[in-house]
Order: structure tokens, then sequence, then C-alpha cells
């Protein structure tokens, strides 16, 4: 072999190498940690949606696995003892820590938490995860635990508690605050922002192989929105528009329609493997 040869060689190989960690082999799956009671009508989730249609609801969060030891969370739902939750009807519930366990993790092996956006039964839950690195948007931080509070501002579905917690791991060293859209923060996987379900919820994608995954937790809550490209009612979002918008943008995103995760449908456990009672996995 000649000299320039084996050095294109070496270069091909150090760089098939590079490629290979720079984008792991994740594992993608959805654990659901409770359920509504009842089916709600459709119209309470999307805007000018059906009143006589019905979807049940579900309460869940997303594990990514690499195989390498890292294992991050999408949100992480809440705990047992939240008042928030009992207020809203939440039913058949397990806490996130224990479904973990299905899928063979323990608490203390989640290394990172990408929180999608800081409603209760999406945050409430990082303190069970005592190692975990915590990402949250920048204004969407500074939002909720500032100007939310102040006499205009917009505090549905967040929780005392869930604000200390937060700047307690913050002030801690263990929250990095992303900034903005279209951001890789871990290898292979980016964030994206436009919805606004609150003041600036975020939404994930993942690559994974050939597969693009996204998660998006609350910025789509049920199929019904994306299939008819319909916007959550005003409590659902600050910009109605930029919600469509960004299914819009999920949808050439995604390398199929099929994966594009919403945030709270049931009939999300229908479409995938399931690996146990309350775990499937998204491939
Ligand atoms: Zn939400």
């Amino acid at each position: 072999m000649n000299k320039s040869l084996f050095v294109l060689l070496a270069i091909l190989i150090v760089s098939i190498h590079i490629a290979a960690q720079k984008t792991p082999a994740y594992e993608i799956y959805a654990l659901k940690y409770a359920t509504l009671a009842n089916p709600t009508p459709v119209s309470a989730w999307v805007l000018n949606g059906p009143d006589k249609d019905s979807v049940e609801i579900i309460f869940m969060y997303w594990l990514i696995k690499d195989n390498l030891g890292r294992n991050i969370l999408v949100d992480a739902g809440c705990s047992n003892d939240l008042q928030a939750a009992k207020d809203f009807g939440v039913y058949k519930f397990t806490r996130p820590d224990s479904i973990l366990l299905q899928t063979g993790l323990k608490a203390a092996d989640i290394t990172d938490i990408i929180v999608t956006h800081p409603h209760w039964d999406h945050i409430d839950g990082i303190s069970l995860f005592p190692n975990a690195h915590i990402w949250i948007q920048k204004q969407d931080y500074n939002y909720f635990v500032g100007e939310a509070w102040q006499k205009d501002g917009n505090h549905g579905g967040f929780v005392k508690r869930d604000i200390l917690q937060l700047v307690d791991l913050n002030v801690s060293g263990k929250v990095t605050l992303v900034d903005g859209d279209d951001k890789e923060i871990i290898p292979g996987i980016k964030v994206y922002t436009g919805s606004r379900h609150t003041y600036n919820s975020q939404y994930v994608l993942v690559q994974s192989g050939n597969d693009k995954v996204i998660i998006a937790s609350d910025n789509i809550w049920v199929y019904y929105s994306l299939e008819k490209m319909l916007p959550a009612p005003s409590y659902g979002t600050f910009d109605a528009k930029g919600y469509v918008a960004a299914m819009q943008r999920m949808k050439t995103l995604a390398s199929k329609i099929d994966f594009i995760i919403p945030g709270h449908d049931a009939q999300l456990f229908a479409k995938f493997p399931k690996i146990s009672a309350d775990v499937i996995r998204i491939k």
C-alpha cells in the first residue's frame, strides 16, 4: 500500500469512529405513570375540536438511553404527594421512579433530564432522580421563577415547590439554561422552540440510527391537533399560530409522522411495541 493511500484510509477510519461516537445508538421509550379517570372531550385539548368526541388522557415521560451509560429523561412526571395532581383528577398513579424499574434502570442511573416546560406533571418529578442534570429553556426558566407571579403573569400549572427545587438545583450548578431554538444540547439530541405551550416551551429531536423521532410533549397535547393542524385552546399556548407552525416544522424534522410523539394521548400506546405494562419502545 502506498503511503498516501494509507494516510487516507487512516483518516477515514478515524472519522467513521468519531461519527459513531457523535451519534450514540439511542433507544427511546415512553413511560406512562398515570391516567385521567374518565375520557374528556377533544375540545378541552384542541381549539375548535369536537365536543362530542372524547380522548383518553395519560401522563407520561420519556427515556432516551444510549449504550454507554448515559440515560436521559424528557420530563420527569410528578411525585405522588402533589396536591395539584389530586385536584386535576390524576388516577392510577405510580411514581415515575418506580415505573423506570420496568426498563431495568434505577432512579440514580438517570444522568440528564430535558424539561420541555415547567408544568407540575412534567417537572415536579425531577427531585426523584438525584444524579440528573437539568436542561430547560432560559426564557421558560426566567418566566417560571419571576414574571409568572407578577400581577399580569400566567402561572397556571406552576407549583411553588417546583420553583424552589429548580432554583435550588440551579444554584448547585445542576441546571443548564438552553438559549433558544435549534440547539444540539447532547450529541444526537436537539431542542426546538416556537409552540409556546408555556412561555418558551421546547420539544426534542432524537437521532436514533436512521430514525428521527420528535418528542413533542405538550407542544402537541393530543393526536387530533396534529391530524387537523389545530392549536391547543388559549390556555394551552401563548401563540396559537406558532403552535401550528411548530407542528408543520415537526413534520419536516421527523423521519415519519408516527415519530411525532404528543404529550398526553393514550393512543400512543397502541402504536408501538409494549415492553411492559406501562412502557413502550418507540422504534
Ligand atoms: Zn403542560
